[in-house]
């Protein structure tokens, strides 16, 4: 009997392992928080929280990994790492969706406007991720732009969960910061949250970066009270 052969290391057939055998195998298979077997299972728990780093590195272990796509009964499966064809991973200010995947620019993103206010969600963004990665695995391999039944079958593979991913599209995820800033300026949609109240007097407050970088000054902060 010829043992599997799995990465380049062969694991005897079980007949033939011993009890130590066992409990050193169990131990490695156990390591649900290492970054490395990322194929397999989710890397957060339920409840769990995390840091804007911490999704930028599982967001980037995502990319580097190589994935193995067998959907199709009658065809060869696709082997696809999408770092080696330049995708990369980044931050965006979008203030509705949770996730973003730009074929354009060969990105997947996250709202880090959502995920700041949202680290205790940690589940929810890996969800997202797995979401945009199914996205840019489609996409990789000559797939639409849709959630279809071929999209759905990939993000299974990446453990995706299939139905709490798809509603992650719009992720309903609310603001916990007590204040949101927000740009006085009539066409500025300037936001950002913050969990301490500005000082009383008016020239405290922060200026704008947005209309700063656009050259039309400091434009003042107006502090809203979310609850
Ligand atoms: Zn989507
Ligand atoms: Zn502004």
């Amino acid at each position: 009997m010829v043992a599997t052969q799995k990465g380049g290391r062969c694991f005897p057939s079980f007949a033939f392992c011993n009890f130590s055998d066992l409990v050193r195998y169990k131990d490695v298979t156990k390591k649900k928080h290492t970054m490395k077997d990322l194929k397999k299972e989710m890397y957060f728990v339920e409840g769990q929280s995390t840091t804007t780093r911490e999704i930028e590195n599982l967001a980037n272990e995502l990319l580097k990994t190589t994935w193995t796509i067998d959907i199709y009964r009658h065809k060869e499966a696709s082997v696809i790492n999408l770092w080696d064809l330049g995708w990369r991973f980044e931050f965006n200010t979008r203030k509705r969706a949770a996730g973003l995947c730009s074929y354009r620019n060969k990105t997947i993103g996250v709202s880090e406007w959502l995920l700041t206010q949202n680290l205790d969600r940690a589940v929810n963004f890996e969800n997202t991720l797995r979401h945009e990665l199914a996205h840019a695995l489609d996409k990789a391999m000559g797939g639409s732009n849709h959630h279809n039944n071929v999209w759905k079958a990939i993000a299974r593979k990446v453990l995706c969960t299939a139905e709490r991913c798809y509603s992650s599209e719009e992720i309903s995820i609310k603001v916990t910061t007590k204040y949101t800033l927000k740009c006085v300026e009539d066409n500025c949609d300037y936001e950002r949250a913050s969990h301490k109240a500005q000082l009383k007097s008016a020239r405290s407050y922060s200026c704008c970066t947005t209309c700063y970088n656009d050259g039309k000054g400091y434009k003042r902060l107006m502090q809203v009270q979310n609850y």
